[in-house]
């Protein structure tokens, strides 16, 4: 196997006995970026001449004896919607096209104090609204299975990265399964922790209710190493909660027993794809086979969960946004004949058909008059939405379905039609709506060649349990072996 296929857990190994160094790990992998990026497209920005001088500096501390930390060498690539200090963090957008942070996100200064190597930004739908990558004000990312193909989105960069074999491990956001469906449609692990495990001090804000950072990587080991280095609290981040990290790299391997799952029969209606379908019933034979309990369960309001999260998402994103003026930082338009011109033309040339699509919405849910009737009804359905979920963990240790109703589609086959896209993410949303924590697995191929995700969802804070869970069944499948050939 080539380097650049290996686990960031094999690789740490491989260092740990000297067999390689940072160096030449970061130069493998750049180099893979060089062959497959034309093809692939899921970076925005590469420093090789950076990702190099953090790789010599840990194999420099290596050779005086110092500590490593336990990402030493292992190269990381970043959603960039995350600040990173002196480097450019678009988010996505032409508002942000020349914005250089003068910080770094939390989670990146935890990436540094792990000794990881931060190898580049990574493309992303504008604001991270999208499900495709395709609302990206600067290219479309490719699904390495099929170049054809979208790699989900809106952290599409983040997720096509890991599968094309480009970084082992990477970072993401996600607010209404911007983490979960990429993972899924590129055939790979994707988490996204319970809200306030993970500070997003340096997240740049979408839907500050929901947003949340997570890990992606090809197996749920990686996904827990990669987890215990960004979790835990941070003073920055009001929301992130005062709590322990679990050491969920060394608890990920024991098997959870008894185990009971919930399947909700909302999960398995109309919309879902009959190949996707047999997949998930695949999967639950294994679990079924390891000794699981299988229970149905109801999650009923979650059939509102799309509309909710519509409104809610829409109307903090339209606060949030408000910032981008053209004064403080970011895109200003270059003529105009009075200050409140400045303002519009500025948001107006900056922001793409999406953003404002979602502003305007927003906009109209917190309106006087209409705020009673859309937001405060939304957040009504979401408390439900949320009891649904704790009616069904009083019973289940975890929820199982699938991660998203299709495979992979064709670039351009949804970029028209919004209502269409909205509906990629029917089963992750409720996840975010709730709070609660939710993982993707790989858990088979369709006839074509397209990945097809498993869901996996747990209580607040049951990110340990959620790994496990997950842990048990890779460990008697070979999908997340499987490499795309580039
Ligand atoms: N696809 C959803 C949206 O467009 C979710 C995005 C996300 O999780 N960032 O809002």
């Amino acid at each position: 196997m080539e380097l650049i296929e290996k686990t960031a857990a094999e690789l740490r190994s491989l260092m740990l006995q000297g067999e390689v160094n940072a160096v030449q790990i970061t130069e493998a992998y750049l180099q893979a970026i060089r062959a497959r990026e034309p093809k692939v497209q899921a970076f925005l920005h590469v420093d090789e001449s950076d990702a190099m001088a953090q790789a010599s500096a840990i194999d420099q501390k290596r050779k005086h004896g110092w500590q490593l930390g336990p990402l030493a060498g292992i190269p990381v690539a970043i959603k960039d919607v995350l600040c990173t200090k002196g480097q450019v963090t678009t988010c996505g957008s032409k508002m942000l096209q020349n914005f250089i942070p003068p910080y770094d996100a939390h989670v990146i200064t935890r990436l540094r104090e792990a000794d990881a190597v931060l190898i580049g930004k990574t493309n992303m739908d504008e604001f991270a609204m999208g499900s495709s990558t395709e609302n990206s004000a600067f290219k479309t990312t490719r699904n390495p299975w099929d170049l054809e193909r979208i790699p989900g989105g809106s952290s599409g960069g983040s997720a096509a990265a890991v599968a094309a074999c480009e970084a082992p491990l990477s970072l993401g956001s996600d607010t209404g399964g911007s983490i979960r469906q990429p993972a899924s449609l590129c055939g790979i692990v994707g988490m996204k922790p319970t809200y306030g495990r993970v500070s997003r001090f340096g997240l740049i804000a979408f839907a500050s209710s929901l947003d949340q950072i997570g890990p992606f990587s090809h197996d749920v080991t990686d996904c827990a190493l990669l987890l215990e280095v960004i979790a835990g609290h941070d003073r920055r981040d009001s929301t992130s909660v005062y709590r322990p990290v679990p050491p969920y790299s060394k608890t990920v391997h024991t098997p959870v027993k008894p185990l009971t799952i919930g399947l909700p029969r909302e999960f398995f209606d109309e919309g879902l794809d009959p190949e996707v379908n047999a997949c998930v019933q695949e999967a639950l034979k294994v679990y079924r086979s390891l000794g699981a309990t299988i229970k149905d369960v109801s999650l009923p309001y979650s059939r509102y969960a799309v509309p909710v999260y519509y409104i809610v998402a829409t109307a903090e994103a339209s606060s949030n946004l408000a910032r981008y003026d053209g004064v403080h930082y970011g895109f200003r338009a270059p003529d105009f004949d009075s200050m409140i011109h400045m303002y519009s033309r500025s948001r107006g040339l900056g922001f793409g058909k999406e953003v404002k699509r979602r502003i305007m919405l927003g906009t109209y849910a917190l309106s006087s008059g209409y705020y009673d009737a859309y937001y405060l009804k939304a957040l009504k359905v979401r408390r439900l939405i949320k009891e649904d979920f704790d009616r069904a963990f009083a019973e289940c240790d975890v929820v199982m379905g699938p991660t998203s109703p299709t495979p992979a589609f064709r670039i351009g086959e949804k970029a028209e039609n919004p209502l269409a896209m909205y509906l990629s993410d029917i089963y992750t949303i409720s996840c975010n709506l709730a709070g609660i924590a939710g993982i993707s697995i790989p858990c088979g191929f369709t006839k074509a060649g397209l990945p097809v995700g498993l869901q996996i969802l747990a209580g607040p804070f049951e990110e340990e349990k959620l790994l496990r869970v997950a842990r048990m069944y890779e460990a008697q499948t070979d999908w997340h072996l499987r490499r795309p050939r580039l």
